[in-house]
């Protein structure tokens, strides 16, 4: 394996493999080598909590790109293997068995990992996270071994989706939610009541307002101890409360961080010929009004790296790409647009009792965002409105005799 590459990549998810796609696909033509943690070769990550935790998929058909492809395009892999130290000054990173790989430019696209539940027995065997393929595979394991109570902490995306995924295999499922409701980072009440209503028809349990005190057991977790004495039995837990950036290596060697590590519109950062994509970031979104934060989705990795790639190929433009988002649960697609953080106001579109739905989200009256359930139509037309950050009145959005569309030629 040679000891230097043109363009190193550290992180071999959505956002490293992108990238060395794009660079290839822009005609760049030296070299460049991933480097990854996971002994995979690339692969889609959200199908870890939807059909390839539901066994629909198999791990082949997760693959971003067959084997061959890496190969062929002359892009170096070492799976299994991770940075952990950078030197901006030698231009160099460290992996674990001290070897070291000489870089001309560096991306730093390393994701994050899953934040703890930080009480005591968190560290008892029978409590899963749901990260990586590794991850998945070893509750799917302790579910075939017959685990059957399950306990989610944390009511998010990945929560939910691993709820639905669980109470179809008759499992008994309880959701313990620390917010007074579902979704409380990602959407508004009107998506949160619904989601809560359809897991409870489905068998799932949902706690709200949970306050975790402990995990209980011995050397496996038993149960969930709450803050009023009650103990939820469970022969798993999954924990599901966001992650982490992984950043030390960078912020060790000096680079500016926050909630990430930072990043401006061209995804550099503020060390010499580092840049970083992905959910390790945090940058001033401009659909969010220039809100510092962390994007967590599929379409900011692969939009973010093909924006460095660009710019590696002489075709530098600031990061702008439209956010957008879904998620899967039960015979539900959720699909997103915008970023809805911050909205005051929030029209519905159709009766959440016919399972199909839209709610569109406003800020200062501008459309910011829409969440759409089983409703791709509204989700195609609302863009453009969200795109646009149009300023319709909210009864003609609700007005569902009348497409979105409709309003789109009015702006
Ligand atoms: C279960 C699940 C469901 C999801 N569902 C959705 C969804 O429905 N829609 C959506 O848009 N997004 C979803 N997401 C989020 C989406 O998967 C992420 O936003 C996306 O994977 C981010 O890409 P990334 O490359 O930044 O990070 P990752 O894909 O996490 O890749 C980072 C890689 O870097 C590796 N790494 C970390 N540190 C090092 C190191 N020091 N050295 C070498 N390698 C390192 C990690 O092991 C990992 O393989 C989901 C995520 C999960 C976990």
């Amino acid at each position: 394996m040679p000891n230097h590459a043109d363009v190193l990549i550290v992180g071999a998810g959505h956002a490293g493999a992108q990238c060395a796609i794009a660079l290839r696909q822009s005609g760049f033509s030296g070299s460049i080598m991933l480097i990854g943690r996971e002994p995979d070769l690339p692969y889609d990550r959200p199908s870890l909590s939807k059909d390839y935790f539901a066994r629909d998929k198999s791990f082949e058909r997760l693959l971003i790109r067959p084997a061959q492809f890496w190969a062929d395009k002359q892009i170096a892999l070492r799976l299994g293997e991770a940075v952990e130290a950078v030197h901006p000054d030698l231009k160099q990173v460290v992996l674990a068995d001290e070897s070291t790989v000489t870089y001309g430019t560096l991306i730093w696209a390393t994701g994050g990992d899953p934040r703890p539940l930080a009480v005591p027995g968190a560290n008892l065997s029978g409590i899963h996270t749901i990260r990586s393929r590794a991850d998945c595979d070893g509750l799917m394991a302790a579910i075939d071994s017959g685990a059957r109570r399950i306990a989610i902490v944390g009511g998010g995306y990945i929560g939910l989706e691993a709820a639905a995924v669980l109470a179809r295999r008759e499992c008994q499922v309880t959701v313990l939610e620390a917010a007074p409701r579902l979704l409380a980072r990602v959407a508004g009440a009107e998506i949160a009541a619904f989601y809560a209503a359809e897991h409870t028809a489905h068998g799932v349990e949902i706690r709200l307002n949970a306050s975790i005190t402990a995990l209980t057991g011995q050397d496996s977790v038993d149960g969930v101890a709450l803050a009023d004495g009650e103990v939820i039995p469970a022969d798993a837990v999954i924990v599901g409360i966001g992650i982490a950036p992984s950043i030390a290596p960078l912020v060790a060697a000096g680079a500016a961080h926050g909630s990430g590590v930072s990043i401006d519109a061209f995804c550099r950062t503020s060390l010499p010929d580092v840049y970083a994509i992905g959910d390790c970031t945090a940058f001033a979104c401009d659909h969010a009004d220039g809100t510092v934060m962390r994007v967590e989705s599929v379409q900011n990795a692969n939009d973010q790296a093909t924006c460095v790639a660009r710019a590696l190929c002489g075709e530098a433009r600031p990061y702008r790409a439209f956010p957008w988002f879904w998620s899967n649960q039960y015979d539900l697609k959720l699909q997103t647009a915008g970023i809805s953080l911050g909205h005051d106001a929030t029209v519905l579109r159709g009766d959440p009792a016919t399972r199909s739905f839209s709610v569109l989200y406003l800020k200062a009256g501008r459309a910011v965002a829409i969440d759409c359930v089983n409703m791709v139509k509204d989700y195609v037309q609302g863009r453009k409105l969200i795109e646009a950050r149009a300023r319709i009145d909210p009864a003609s959005l609700a007005d569902t005799s009348r497409q979105l569309k409709e309003m789109v030629s009015t702006i």
